[in-house]
């Protein structure tokens, strides 16, 4: 995430931890460089001119240069001065109890508008309880209506769409469908232009006043820089947005319209859009990303994608028969379908801390792949007991697996080293780390 930026940061404060003592010319020297790193990461010049003020405030006082780890006092004043320009963060959806809520998204074209419905609606489905339907809002377009139609149905949502009706009618009748199919909230998919323009803004100010939405969501590009705080101001001018949803945070976005963004609009981003699936979708915290940002890594992110995308049930099952040693096959494949479920492991191994950024570790998800598909290919007797599988069924497992027998070898072979692994685990301690850490040193 942001990893330009990320890293002319945090190498930054590498240099000035290097440097042993700090004082106030050095500090300057410190303070240019990252004032460059944010003018080429295309942050708005009046963001980075309030964040330098503000940190060689902090740095230049007593606190820093008289204190005994003056480099963590100034890593300190960095990370404090971003967590102050990324605003204060969001995520708080104003949802009725009773009632439908309406959730209008507006945007420019392409910038990722119709994936953010999608992503919304399983949020809105996920965190409050309420049945959302997804309403293409963007008669001038098939492409963009058939588009939210094909994701929200793929993603069991109900999608309504009217040809030939203006985009206020649409609203007004995808609102009476709503409330007599008992539906609890609506996301609307409004249509976006490739820039702002008078008749687009009239016809979504003709929405807004037709069905009182109860947030106006504008979804920007984390990838465009600048450009995307001019369009936000535009359209919070216009409309009165209620957040920001910024899209495509996962990209090799410069980081501009991420740090510009909340200071510049005087809105909170609300959540940020990770990658191109529907759970790629995170509340947006401030200090997180900050941490993030200057390489300190995200736990407390990490955690909370584990402890959400990973089967309670399942886990506990596992830790019973890690206990009795009766852990096989099966099991590990079930573990490598959890994994899969918490998406991209590149995304999950930026979230630890003091990783290096661009995978020195090569998490091969092809290989996860052919794993997946080498223990497919066993026969159920084997999968329970592995050490019947000889030499002729390992040949059968590999064509039957489009892999070759050397694969399958080192499958088992790292296989029967865990099952040794677990067995010296104290008897009835919980097991140290998890699967996941034997499965990386696996791919
Ligand atoms: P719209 O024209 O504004 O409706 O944009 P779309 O929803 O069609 O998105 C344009 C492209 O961006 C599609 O290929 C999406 O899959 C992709 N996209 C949307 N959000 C994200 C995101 O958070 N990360 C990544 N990597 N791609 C995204």
């Amino acid at each position: 995430m942001l990893n330009a930026l990320s890293e002319r940061l945090s190498g930054v404060l590498k240099k000035i931890r290097g440097w042993g003592s700090l004082n106030e010319s050095n500090i300057k020297d410190g303070i240019r460089d990252i004032k460059l790193a944010l003018l080429e990461a295309d942050v708005n010049y009046k963001v980075v001119k309030e964040f330098v003020d503000d940190v060689t405030k902090e740095a230049m006082g007593e606190k820093v240069l008289k204190s005994i780890k003056p480099a963590q006092q100034f890593t300190k004043a960095v990370y404090d001065g971003l967590v102050r320009i990324l605003g204060v963060g969001g995520g708080e959806l104003s949802i009725k109890s009773g009632g439908i809520s309406v959730l209008m998204l507006v945007g420019l074209q392409g910038s990722g508008k119709t994936t953010t419905c999608v992503k919304l609606a399983r949020w809105v489905e996920k965190n409050y309880n309420k049945k959302t339907l997804l309403v293409a809002a963007d008669p001038y377009r098939p492409a963009a209506m058939e588009q939210l139609d094909l994701l929200g149905s793929k993603n069991g949502f109900t999608v309504f769409k009217k040809e030939k009706m203006k985009p206020p009618d649409i609203c007004r009748e995808a609102l009476e469908y709503a409330k007599e199919k008992s539906f609890g909230a609506a996301v609307l998919d409004t249509a976006g232009r490739l820039e702002i323009d008078e008749q687009m803004m009239d016809e979504l100010t003709r929405i807004k006043d037709k069905v009182d939405p109860h947030e106006i969501l504008l979804v920007a590009d984390a990838a465009t820089g600048q450009v995307a705080v001019k369009v936000a101001q535009g359209f919070n001018e216009r409309l009165g947005i209620t957040g920001i949803i910024l899209s495509r945070m996962d990209s090799d976005a410069r980081g501009g319209a991420a740090l510009s963004m909340a200071y510049i609009t005087g809105k909170a981003i609300s959540f940020i859009g990770t990658g191109e699936k529907v759970d790629d979708f995170e509340k947006f915290y401030p200090d997180r990303i900050a941490s993030r940002i200057l390489d300190m890594g995200d736990v407390v992110t990490l955690v909370e994608k584990v402890q959400q995308d990973i089967d309670v049930e399942q886990a506990k099952k596992l830790e019973k028969k890690l206990k009795k040693n009766k852990f096989d096959l099966n099991d590990f494949l079930e573990q490598l379908k959890q994994i899969k479920k918490m998406g991209p492991l590149e995304n999950i191994l930026e979230l630890i801390p003091g990783l290096p950024k661009q995978a020195n570790i090569n998490i091969d998800e092809g290989e996860m792949k052919r794993t997946e598909a080498i223990i497919n290919s066993m026969t159920p007797r084997e999968r329970e007991h592995y050490k019947i599988i000889n030499g002729s069924r390992r040949k059968r497992i590999a064509l039957g697996s489009g892999t070759n027998v050397y694969e399958v070898n080192r499958l088992l072979n790292n296989f029967s080293q865990m099952k040794k692994l677990m067995k010296r685990l104290p008897k009835g301690g919980k097991p140290k780390g998890n699967m996941l850490s034997s499965l990386m040193k696996y791919s």
